[in-house]
């Protein structure tokens, strides 16, 4: 089944499953890749302007946390490891919510939101992440804004820089 996916530069893509489409370099994400490693890809959420947004997606199509092999379990905690430890650094995120469900139309995929100050007008934990992420898709598509994201990547892919030869 196919579904329409509105990027954060307001293209608008026709895709079976985005995490296939991203991972396997057939949709260029916004800002592009920050890092990628034998098993994983890693990316700003092309939906949400918001800077240090990032997404861990497996490279290979499956769902659940219970399917990943042992090589990707290890991968995958060092990976999340690294990118926060970057978070921090690059960009001074004090502090980050993991978002992750099984039930979804694209494949495994970890978010990383960031929580900036102006977030917490919405609420805390999860029930604030759905109007946060309307809010910066509605009202931080602006220039200064995308700047702002654009810049975060292009800091995290320097910090994260030769990160698959450490695996
Ligand atoms: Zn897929």
């Amino acid at each position: 089944m196919t579904r329409t996916i509105t990027l954060a530069d307001g293209r608008n893509l026709e895709v079976e499953c985005l995490s296939c489409a991203i991972t396997s370099g057939l949709i260029e994400p916004t800002g592009g890749v920050i890092a990628e490693t034998k098993y994983f890809h890693v990316h700003q959420d092309v939906a949400y302007p918001i800077p240090g947004l990032v997404i861990l997606a497996s490279k290979r199509h499956f769902y659940c946390m219970d399917e990943l092999t042992i090589e990707e379990r290890l991968e995958y905690i060092e990976l999340i490891y690294r990118i926060r430890e970057a978070q921090r650094k690059i960009l001074g995120i004090e502090k980050v919510y993991y978002f992750y469900n099984e039930d979804t139309t694209h494949h495994f995929h970890l978010w990383l939101v960031p929580r900036y100050e102006w977030m917490y007008e919405f609420g805390k934990s999860v029930e604030s992440l759905r109007p946060v992420l309307l809010h910066a898709r509605n009202n931080l598509n602006n220039k200064d804004n995308m700047k702002r994201v654009i810049d975060a990547i292009t800091n995290l892919r320097e910090e994260l820089r030769g990160i698959e030869t450490e695996f």
